[in-house]
């Protein structure tokens, strides 16, 4: 309904009674015991009606492992680019320890 003309103030709150926000409900899963929405997969163990229906323990790891395999691909990365001087470093370490052993 378009307001156009002037409206009170009671007439705004008695409008605006309606624009509260609910809680969603959840229900509690079997399995893990965490709140999920109702008629949908548990998001934290993928389970649905008691039964598992996405491996997403599965999921979470073969993420880790790609983001591990990421950041050793980054590190091997950063050795080979600055071989010079971590063998520099280490040609000038060497034969002063060479020495104090002598
Ligand atoms: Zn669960």
């Amino acid at each position: 309904m378009v307001i156009r003309m002037r409206h009170t103030r009671s007439h705004t709150k008695n409008r605006r009674s309606h624009h509260a926000l609910k809680a969603p409900t959840l229900a509690v899963c079997s399995n893990c015991g965490a709140q999920h929405r109702p008629h949908h997969m548990c998001l934290d163990c993928g389970f649905y009606k008691g039964r598992q229906v996405m491996d997403l323990a599965g999921q979470k790891a073969k993420r880790e492992a790609r983001m591990q395999a990421k950041k050793d691909a980054i590190s091997a990365q950063a050795e080979s680019i600055a071989p010079t001087e971590a063998e520099a470093v280490s040609e000038a370490e060497v034969p002063e320890t060479t020495d104090e052993k002598k």
